[in-house]
């Protein structure tokens, strides 16, 4: 077992990495015979056993319909979802329940915003500033409502060291601007942005801020009462979670003013051929029979989280990367693309003279 690259790395573990490991089946799988070392977490992460039997035992014990239901099962199935919301809330240290809306992911999060507060706020003139760092599904949203709305898109450049030229952001805002769209943590350079600092910028002309998290929640200790953003989101999937469930935080005063996404059942409080009435927050925004066992899957992935610890789990990722990053320098025709000072989850290289395509090949031929 000391062989074993993950019980090389740190001196003085914060926990017992092959513990941890045994709670993920999956990692007992051998690949071309050699032990599974999974690192595309940044694409999807792969699901400890409790996630899992959350998810077999809501199928095998309380499934039914939540929120309607007057029976025992569609209460304890009411219950569950509703825990996890709760779970959620206190995770991003949201200040109350009702600012945490379920959606499928982080993609779909960035088009509730797009097509709800979007439609409703840019207009002819106006301006959205998204970042070079952005992952396509915090760009493409907002490039279709520029299109629909005629506003233009401005993009925060970044510097060869992979971080965002702050400077040049301050130039770009002004009073056209709608929103500042940006990513917490990037999925391509591991780049950790100072939201703090664009958010405070933005804030000092009214300009809200939506940061997408995706990259983020899973290694790094999130509160966005202390960020102060006016959205956050991430997807369950890339946080030990199922996939098809993701969250939206928003603040309360600005979800009111906005309409909904999609309509259906659950969304609506009245009902006529004349006229509905929404329901209250967070349900206006949650339109349909939602992803019930995944919800509650997100529940206790966060739950498993929180008994590492996530200033643990940062730590430990910390050691990982920079002597991933020391390693992979000392290969020779290796380039690591961007040195941002704070880094998270994820190191990019590129090898002369080989194709990424088969350099991820030869990897995965070792397991
Ligand atoms: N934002 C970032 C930074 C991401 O890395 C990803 C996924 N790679 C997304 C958004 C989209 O997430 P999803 O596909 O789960 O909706």
């Amino acid at each position: 077992m000391s062989s074993h690259p993950f019980n090389r790395v740190l001196a003085k573990p914060l926990f017992d990495v092959r513990k941890i490991r045994e709670d993920f089946p999956i990692l007992k799988t051998k690949i071309h015979g050699h032990p599974l070392v999974y690192l595309d977490n940044a694409a999807t992460t792969q699901k400890p056993q409790v996630v899992i039997q959350a998810i077999q035992d809501y199928y095998a014990q309380i499934n039914s319909n939540i929120h309607r239901g007057v029976h025992t099962l569609s209460e304890q199935a009411t219950q569950r979802y509703e825990e996890a919301r709760k779970t959620v809330q206190e995770f991003v240290h949201a200040s109350n329940p009702r600012e945490i809306i379920f959606v499928r992911g982080a993609t779909e999060a960035v088009n509730l915003v797009a097509q709800s507060f979007g439609r409703q706020k840019v207009h002819e003139g106006d301006e959205i500033i998204i970042s070079t760092l952005e992952h396509h599904s915090n760009i493409v949203p907002w490039q279709i409502l520029c299109e629909e709305t005629g506003a233009k898109l401005r993009v925060i450049p970044i510097g060869d060291n992979g971080e965002l030229l702050l400077d040049q952001y301050e130039n770009l805002i002004h009073s056209q601007t709608r929103l500042v769209a940006v990513t917490h943590v990037s999925n391509a350079l591991g780049t950790v942005n100072p939201v703090q600092k664009i958010i405070e910028i933005a804030h000092d002309r009214n300009v809200p801020v939506l940061v997408d998290g995706a990259q983020a929640a899973p290694h790094i200790e999130v509160d966005v009462q202390a960020l102060d953003c006016d959205f956050y989101l991430f997807s369950g999937h890339k946080l030990y979670a199922p996939t098809g469930i993701g969250v939206l935080y928003g603040k309360e005063s600005l979800l009111e003013k906005m309409s909904p996404y999609q309509s259906g059942g659950d969304m609506i409080r009245s009902v006529t051929f004349e006229k509905t009435t929404y329901n209250a927050l967070p349900y206006k925004f949650e339109a349909g029979t939602p992803n019930v066992a995944g919800t509650i899957g997100l529940g206790v992935a966060i739950r498993y989280l929180n008994t590492i610890g996530l200033k643990n789990i940062a730590q430990h990722e910390k050691e990982l990367i920079e002597t991933l990053a020391d390693t992979l320098s000392k290969i020779p025709k290796l380039k690591i693309v961007g040195t941002p000072q704070e880094r998270a989850g994820a190191v990019s290289f590129v090898l002369e003279g080989a194709h990424p395509h088969d350099v991820g090949t030869v990897l995965d031929r070792e397991g």
